[in-house]
């Protein structure tokens, strides 16, 4: 009786575990291979020790080690305080308000070191929901962990001693493949929204089940994601579609609720079934791209999410009487204004974004000096790779993806022979079918043959017609 009131006030939990008290793994036990932790945290852990200091490996890094995955960073914990990290290393840079971390730097290579955080976010100050603003309340490694969002994220490992910590729980719930938030989901969702995307993209991106009384606070608090600042809101949503798993994280945000009137984009994307087979090619060749190691640009991206709204804009601006090319900047003005708004976009995302879809209708002029000048184009890869996605949805008649693949990998005469073949093709598609000119507006311009307009006019009906 005494004892249970005891335990009580120290909080112990009722499944008996002691949040004070790590469970602590050793190396038969976690398996975890030392060669897959990078020299640099070694170096940083190793150095926070030496000074005399508790330093881990932590998060999403002891996570991956446990699943045998090699982490992409290294995030590094302790006890010592932002000011005193930096004295120890030459390359060390404290940043950040919300939340005060130290960047490490070795060459290219940044590890980002952080303080315990106590658990003084009860007096942290926050906003009128509830969000927390800022929290740099430095405490001990229990609390630490316990302001963690998920129990497989809240571990630590020590590289000296191969041992990890575990004080919530995590190893079990990385064995049983599940996502458990720590304490309380609602107040933890309340203090930061955010983490109700967090747990999206880890469940896709892992293949984790969510417990359910982690997920089912979501959709009844998913309209608290209004209130992050914009730009947090698209670093999350940039990590999601960049996570390699984009389709599997979009699905998921659906079925957790997430994705209605909170993410102007998400919207747009799911709800649009003319432009769902684009957006799923797009999303499945990132995927790809990701998993092979390869770069993705985000600029492209964000391209292929938006391009079927460009494209009804297009369509509009036209039918109200715009010639093409005005009329795709003016649908890009509008598509890309909203967006920046909402999202956050930045300036370079965004300026990639126009240029890919304004180099489009400039595929289909297949004469001339015209296609060689767009050969010279600075992003004409993406406007390329872009235009087979157009091609590959359906969107346009797939020769022309073949012609510009032909035309790009040929040389010298090759080219001029792939002209003079695109010009002799009749004009009317493959069908023997006339398509439909939109009424000629304004003066016609040098090199400029309005034909060479009409399969974006067919396409901006939208795709899949074909
Ligand atoms: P990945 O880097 O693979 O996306 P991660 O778990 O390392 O996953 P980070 O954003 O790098 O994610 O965060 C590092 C760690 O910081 C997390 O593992 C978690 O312990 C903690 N953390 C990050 N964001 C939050 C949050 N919003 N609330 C609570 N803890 C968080
Ligand atoms: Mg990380």
């Amino acid at each position: 009786m005494i004892k249970k009131f005891i335990r009580k006030i120290l909080g112990v939990k009722e499944d008996g575990r002691d949040p004070t008290q790590p469970v602590i793994l050793g190396p038969e036990e976690h398996k975890i291979d030392p060669r897959n932790v990078s020299r640099n945290a070694v170096t940083v852990t190793q150095t926070l020790q030496e000074a005399g200091f508790k330093a881990f490996v932590v998060g999403g890094a002891v996570r991956d080690l446990l699943l045998g995955v090699k982490p992409k960073d290294f995030d590094i914990a302790t006890d010592a305080t932002p000011e005193q990290v930096k004295r120890l290393f030459r390359r060390a840079f404290i940043i950040g308000r919300r939340f005060q971390i130290v960047h490490v730097m070795f060459g290219q290579d940044l590890l980002e070191v952080t303080t315990f955080r106590g658990n003084g976010s009860d007096n942290a100050p926050k906003d009128e929901h509830g969000r927390v603003l800022r929290d740099n309340n430095f405490g001990p490694q229990h609390e630490d962990a316990a302001r963690r969002d998920f129990t497989i994220n809240a571990m630590y490992y020590d590289p000296a001693t191969q041992t990890v910590l575990d004080y919530h729980g995590g190893i079990e719930d990385i064995r049983a493949k599940t996502l458990r938030i720590i304490g309380m989901p609602e107040a933890r969702y309340r203090e930061d929204p955010v983490r109700m995307l967090r747990v999206v993209r880890f469940a896709a991106k892992l293949g984790f089940t969510i417990e359910p009384t982690t997920r089912a606070p979501i959709p009844v608090m998913a309209p608290l994601i209004d209130n992050v600042p914009a730009a947090r809101v698209f670093d999350e949503m940039l990590k999601l579609l960049l996570s390699g798993h984009a389709l599997a994280c979009l699905k998921e945000l659906r079925s957790a609720g997430l994705h209605h009137g909170l993410l102007p984009l998400l919207d747009v994307v799911l709800e649009q079934p003319i432009g769902m087979k684009f957006v799923t090619l797009a999303l499945e060749s990132t995927d790809g791209r990701v998993k092979a190691g390869k770069g993705v640009s985000p600029g492209f991206l964000f391209a292929s999410l938006l391009w079927h709204q460009v494209l009804e804009k297009w369509n509009a601006y036209r039918a109200a009487g715009e010639s093409p090319i005005p009329a795709l900047h003016l649908a890009a003005d509008d598509v890309l204004d909203t967006q920046t708004e909402n999202l956050a976009l930045q300036r370079r995302i965004a300026t990639d974004m126009r240029d890919i879809w304004a180099m489009q209708p400039r595929f289909e002029r297949r004469t001339g000096k015209a296609p060689y000048k767009l050969l010279e184009h600075p992003r004409f890869r993406a406007g390329y790779d872009f235009l087979l996605l157009r091609c590959e949805s359906g969107e346009l008649p797939g020769e022309i993806g073949e012609w510009w693949t032909a035309f790009y990998a040929a040389e010298g005469g090759e080219r001029e022979a792939l002209l003079a073949a695109a010009n002799a093709r009749p004009r009317d598609g493959e069908s023997g079918q006339k398509r439909k000119r939109p009424p000629r507006r304004g003066p016609r311009r040098r090199n400029e043959g309005e034909g060479d307009q009409a399969p974006a006019t067919n396409s901006a009906r939208g795709g899949g017609e074909e």
